[in-house]
């Protein structure tokens, strides 16, 4: 039989304690399907604001540690509370986590964000030593736990809790990658022999992502496609040289959902449950989407359009814009909900002026009308300019409402493109990214609509697919376990 891993997960967000997009639904799920897999998970994670106000019941673990900032030692406390079995620690101090948002406002990044997770990389070691902890795999996710590989590789290799541990480190999204002044470089407590193009250098600047991609055992991305693209100028964000020299180690698994906070059957958000063999509900919710956004009710039965996003330039709301004017010419009805950078709260907020009763547009961020959404919604729009891996399209065709995506990252992976002939596929795609190309996506997704027995067909297949974590857990196993064996020839020959 073979020995039960110990997987220590550190992240910057999760379900349901804090959450800014997919990162937290993947590490504050696929820890609960891995604990299935027979694993032994413990998440790391800062304490919030939100986290402190919210509903938790966190108990207090640990008193006074130390980690490393720079030259100082600082005092944190650790806190835990369990999600769905698996234990979740909190790193305490306030002056870094205690913020109404995780990374920023809409007006720009935190100032301090390199001292703030730096220190959460620094915690990792104080934590492993209180609690007892040797994990085998550290599994760290996106620029801001990317440090934690650099120590494993550097300070931390020949201490007790790490020394054989391996790390993999998952990349959600490349665009994001910690990028601070050089002159912040002593914070990181480094030799500046690692501030270099081998290390995280980068144009003379400090990259963390890029510090992850070189010192990580294991790297991957969350879908296939995307392991891919970004290995290319067009989606490498000036990091497709590195990722190229780490190809060996790079591998894509796309992200699983958790069906049970998104099945139209339970799912207790709704208006009304729903399911393949009983569709009425849906209309329901429909109809109180329509409400709640103040829709023209005389266009009950056109396809009504629904958009969930982070309002960010990788989310093609530029293209939205472009093709409203012929898009709501027709019989048709779009609602958006968002929120993100200043500049497209102004331009959908004017947007919706223009369209009263066709267009809605809500500013927020808000989980419940997120789920009736996904289920009131005929059609779900992602023209994204690239998509690591997304997860409303997996939602939304689970909820059967189908999904119109650009042929990009994770969205290919998961979206099989309609054939109007055969009635198979779940959703639309169009490759390039430009308006023509979008709006004629949507033109044959709306006039698939009018076809009612093609349009059951194309709501039945979509929900029939099944993104439950299981499948990608078992990957993750499989990928720990060739990441330790790699580990271990590794240190065997260089004894
Ligand atoms: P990304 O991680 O790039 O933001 P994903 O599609 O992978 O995109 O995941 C987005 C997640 O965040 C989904 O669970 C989605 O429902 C949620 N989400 C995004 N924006 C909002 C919002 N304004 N209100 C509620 N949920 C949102």
């Amino acid at each position: 039989m073979t020995k039960e891993l110990t997987v220590l997960f550190v992240t910057p967000e999760a379900v349901p304690f804090a959450k800014t997009g997919g990162l937290a639904d993947v590490a504050g799920t696929l820890p609960l399907a891995l604990q299935r897999q027979g694993l032994k998970l413990q998440v790391i994670m800062p304490l919030y604001g939100m986290i402190k106000q919210g509903e938790h019941s966190l108990s207090l673990v640990a008193e006074n540690l130390k980690a490393n900032l720079g030259p100082n030692l600082l005092e944190f406390n650790l806190f835990k509370a369990t999600s769905g079995g698996v234990p979740f620690y909190f790193v305490e101090r306030d002056e870094f986590y205690e913020r109404s948002q995780l990374y920023g406002t809409s007006r720009g990044d935190y100032f301090d964000n390199l001292e703030r997770y730096t220190f959460l990389a620094r915690s990792l070691l104080p934590i492993c030593l209180a609690l007892d902890l040797k994990p085998d795999i550290v599994h760290c996710h996106d620029w801001q736990s990317a440090l934690v590989p650099v120590y494993m590789k550097t300070d931390w290799s020949w201490l007790a809790p790490m020394a054989d541990s391996a790390s993999v480190f998952t990349i959600h999204n490349l665009a994001y990658q910690g990028l601070f002044d050089r002159a912040k470089f002593p914070l990181l407590g480094l030799d500046w022999s690692l501030f270099s193009i081998d290390g995280l250098e980068y144009y003379d600047s400090i990259n963390l992502l890029k510090g992850g991609i070189m010192f990580a055992d294991t790297i991957t991305t969350v879908s296939r496609q995307y392991s891919r693209e970004i290995q290319t100028p067009e989606f490498g964000y000036g990091l497709e040289g590195v990722l190229q020299s780490r190809a060996a180690v790079l591998t894509g698994i796309v992200n699983g959902v958790d069906y049970s906070n998104w099945d139209p059957a339970t799912d207790p958000l709704l208006v009304a449950n729903y399911h393949p063999q009983s569709l009425a509900g849906k209309a329901k919710n429909k109809q109180a989407l329509m409400e709640k956004y103040g829709l023209a009710s005389k266009l009950a039965a056109a396809p009504l359009l629904g958009m969930i996003s982070r309002l960010a330039d990788q989310k093609g709301f530029d293209l939205v814009a472009s093709v409203l004017p012929k898009l709501l010419a027709q019989d048709v009805t779009l609602v958006i909900l968002g929120t993100g950078e200043e500049k497209y709260h102004q331009l959908l907020t004017q947007e919706a002026q223009k369209y009263p009763g066709k267009l809605g547009v809500k500013i927020a961020y808000d989980n419940t009308l997120a789920h009736l959404i996904e289920a009131g919604a005929d059609l779900f729009l992602m023209p994204s300019r690239y998509e690591p891996c997304g997860l409303n399209q997996i939602y939304s065709m689970k909820y059967g409402t189908i999904p119109v995506v650009r042929a990009t990252g994770g969205l290919v992976d998961t979206v099989e493109p309609v054939d109007l002939a055969k009635g198979t596929g779940t959703g639309f795609q169009f490759e390039e990214y430009s308006p023509e190309a979008f709006l004629a996506a949507l033109q044959a997704a709306i006039s698939a609509y009018q076809n009612k027995s093609l349009w059951s067909k194309l709501m039945q297949n979509a929900m029939a697919q099944d993104f439950s974590w299981e499948t990608s857990a078992r990957a993750y196993l499989e990928l720990y376990h060739q990441t330790l064996k790699r580990k271990t020839t590794e240190i065997r020959r260089a004894l």
